[in-house]
């Protein structure tokens, strides 16, 4: 056994023993705690079909979910699939229930009609984190699944190598037991920027397919609402039990010691975020319109660790502008600031987030209320259009994909700029909000991987964040922005009183109750992107623009152990690439002082995209120095690639490969094989998105 299968070995255990204790070292998902601040009846157990037995429920509609779009969209689907067809059906977290009972659904519920399977596909083909036990149980525990129907629908990205493998396993795995797939397998693509019109093609046909299978009697699909809101004018937002954009219930006035440690020390998950403070801000482009912030994120008050390599999560909260073009649109402007209640009417619906609440609060810190509008949207919110001219308008644009397209999304229309579009700027004053709340997806957390080193720096997490702005020609000049970005600049200009920049988006900075003053809630979500176990293996990283955040951790890591008297630490190359050597090449002053820091260790190979006539990116330079690369891969050297998934890493697995064809001398096959193997020995890895 070699060096590297030893350190696979060891990888291998640490995962394994990492799984087991999950709970206790992470935090499990403890989604229900958190959320569960609804007022309905409670199920007593997690057991599915105990729980769908205790509700008269006839469906399932299950969701493999990472970042919250296969929860989006599994939402959506079991609403219209109920109102279609008449079926009280649930919505369900793979990991918040128990399958014992799965194979005698049939019997236990005799008008069980389906189960429905929303699955995404995470990082190299994988499931996601809540749906590890449910492939665990179809493994291990499940025997006989026969005549259990199903559908699925995967979520995944054709520009990464598994596109859409979990979508697939889940049919697979499914159809080996015995359960009997209803259509075709539903494959959305996010690469291509499609999901939501396959998603609509796919249920298109699948309900008519499920009409005659399932033998079921459609009927006109209504809204109806599965929490109900209502005004408390009695009640002030002042009131300390109102939440003002909390994360989650347990921040709205937590008292005890138990649950102030809670907020201190975790754990900390993707449903129970750190309120970490910002320490240090700063611009890293010399650019007038472009910005890329370096922050730093200061962990000492808390037991929350890192690893170098391992990705932040970043929940942000919406801008202003977007809030009160929203508000203003549905007629909610003059009581942004009502207090308003939410109660769950089915028993099986957590509460998205704590209630009591405020209109305004709901907008800008629970719903994703930025992005792209969908069709989707748009056809389910016909029903409450203000008038009969926008009625028609309405049924004209979202009743055809290509008039969706070429009236709203060239327009890079969000929900607001729709609505006002399509109703001349009447308000939509009869949507109810309960429908707001129910059909826009809720505002998730953006992952940054961290450019620090936790064994440089083990109490600060430093991140590098390009601001996302786009000026657009149509409609008049408008900037299309990110949210979490723009809200770091803010952040940014209020730190370092930069009078002079101007801002396109403005944040409520300082958060419920003045919770946020230059703090932002965070999470640490753990990577495999990790340096090799033995210090002497050499390393190549590919990372241009913010591909170099994870590298800067690792340089930094390698320093430090040199720092602390490691003579053996293995060669680094590293290729970076940006546009200009004057305008965005990140941390240009450090690289020299890790130089001085590594010696003859560290090189560092630059790619300028527009400095010369043709164009050069960091692949053009990964080949011209082909040999260096193959000696080092020959020495056992790990690959790293970090960036842009759609373009820059496929181009540097073509390159590399093409490399392996030269210097070794082999087929264009044998080459490929060779990354692969490469990947498969954890000696390729990329970090990208
Ligand atoms: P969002 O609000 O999420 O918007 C996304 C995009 O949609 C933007 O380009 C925005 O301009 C566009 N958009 C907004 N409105 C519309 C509209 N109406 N129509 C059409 N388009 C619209 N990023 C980094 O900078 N550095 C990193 O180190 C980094 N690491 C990452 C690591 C991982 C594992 C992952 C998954 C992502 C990483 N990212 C990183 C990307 C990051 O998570 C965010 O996606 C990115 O910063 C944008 O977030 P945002 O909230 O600012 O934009």
């Amino acid at each position: 056994m070699d060096i590297l299968d030893l350190s696979v070995l060891i990888a291998i255990l640490i995962a394994l023993i990492a799984y087991t204790t999950k709970d206790k070292l992470w935090g499990g998902n403890n989604k229900s705690s958190n959320y569960d601040s609804s007022s309905g009846p409670k199920a007593t157990s997690n057991d599915l079909v105990e729980i769908m037995k205790n509700s008269n429920k006839r469906a399932v509609v299950f969701y493999g979910s990472q970042t919250g779009t296969a929860e989006d969209y599994s939402l959506k689907f079991s609403k219209e699939f109920q109102s279609k067809f008449n079926v009280p059906t649930m919505t369900a977290d793979l990991a918040d229930v128990s399958f014992e009972n799965f194979q005698n659904i049939n019997n236990e519920i005799p008008d069980f009609e389906i189960a429905a399977f929303f699955m995404a596909t995470y990082g190299e083909g994988e499931p996601t984190d809540n749906a590890v036990e449910f492939f665990d149980y179809l493994a291990n525990e499940c025997d006989d699944l026969s005549g259990i129907k199903f559908v699925c629908f995967g979520l995944g990205n054709s520009t990464y190598e598994f596109y859409n493998a979990i979508g697939q396993k889940t049919v697979d795995e499914l159809k080996e037991k015995g359960a009997i797939l209803i259509g075709e397998l539903g494959l959305g693509d996010d690469g291509t920027g499609t999901m939501d019109e396959d998603y609509l093609a796919w249920k298109e046909t699948l309900f008519d397919t499920i009409k005659d299978t399932l033998k079921l009697k459609e009927q006109a699909v209504k809204y109806q609402p599965a929490i109900e809101v209502s005004e408390k004018l009695e009640m002030d937002k002042s009131d300390l039990t109102v939440s003002l954009g909390e994360p989650n219930k347990h921040y709205v006035n937590a008292k005890s010691d138990d649950e102030l440690n809670f907020l201190k020390y975790g754990p900390f998950d993707h449903t129970h975020p750190y309120l970490a403070p910002v320490q240090n801000t700063k611009e890293l482009f010399n650019s007038n319109s472009r910005h890329c912030i370096h922050a730093e994120f200061d962990l000492s008050n808390t037991n929350l660790k890192y690893s170098t390599g391992d990705h932040i999560a970043i929940w942000p909260s919406n801008s202003n502008e977007k809030v009160d073009k929203l508000l203003n649109i549905l007629d909610l402007i003059n009581k942004r600031d009502t207090v308003i209640d939410l109660k769950s009417l089915d028993s099986t619906l957590h509460l998205p987030f704590p209630t009591p609440t405020t209109y305004d609060t709901v907008l800008r810190h629970y719903l994703e209320i930025s992005g792209p509008v969908s069709r989707q949207f748009i056809q389910s919110i016909s029903q409450f259009c203000p008038n009969e001219e926008t009625k028609i308008e309405v049924e004209k644009i979202a009743g055809h994909k290509e008039n969706f397209h070429d009236s709203i999304t060239t327009k890079y229309f969000d929900i607001a700029d729709c609505l006002s579009y399509l109703s001349k700027n009447v308000k939509w004053n009869s949507v109810p909000f309960s429908f707001i709340i129910e059909s826009i997806a809720k505002l998730q957390p953006r992952y940054y991987s961290i450019s620090s080193a936790s064994g440089m720096e083990k109490q600060t997490i430093h991140i590098t964040a390009v601001v996302e702005q786009e000026k657009i020609k149509d409609p008049s000049d408008k900037f299309i922005t990110g949210v979490t970005t723009n809200l770091l600049l803010n952040i940014k200009q209020k730190q370092n009183k930069d009078g002079d920049l101007k801002l396109i988006e403005t944040y409520n900075l300082e958060g419920p109750r003045n919770m946020f003053h230059n703090k932002l809630p965070i999470h640490i979500r753990r990577s495999t992107f990790k340096l090799p176990s033995n210090p002497s293996t050499p390393i190549i990283m590919v990372g241009p623009g913010t591909g170099a955040a994870p590298f800067r951790g690792f340089i930094r890591e390698k320093v430090k152990q040199v720092e602390n008297g490691n003579k053996n630490v293995g060669e680094i190359l590293f290729f970076y690439g940006c546009r200009k050597s004057d305008e965005d090449f990140l941390y240009k002053d450090e690289w020299t002082e890790y130089s001085k820091k590594l010696d003859s260790k560290f090189k560092m190979i630059t790619a300028f995209s527009r400095e010369t006539e043709k164009k050069v990116y960091v692949q053009d330079k990964l080949l011209e120095n082909s040999s260096k690369v193959i000696e080092l891969i020959n020495k056992g050297a790990f690959f790293y690639v970090c960036g842009d998934a759609a373009n820059m890493a496929k181009s540097v697995q073509k390159t590399l490969i093409q490399i392996f064809k030269d210097e070794k001398k082999v087929t264009e096959e044998i080459a490929s094989n060779m990354v692969k193997q490469l990947r498969v020995n954890n000696r390729y890895q990329e970090d990208v998105w």
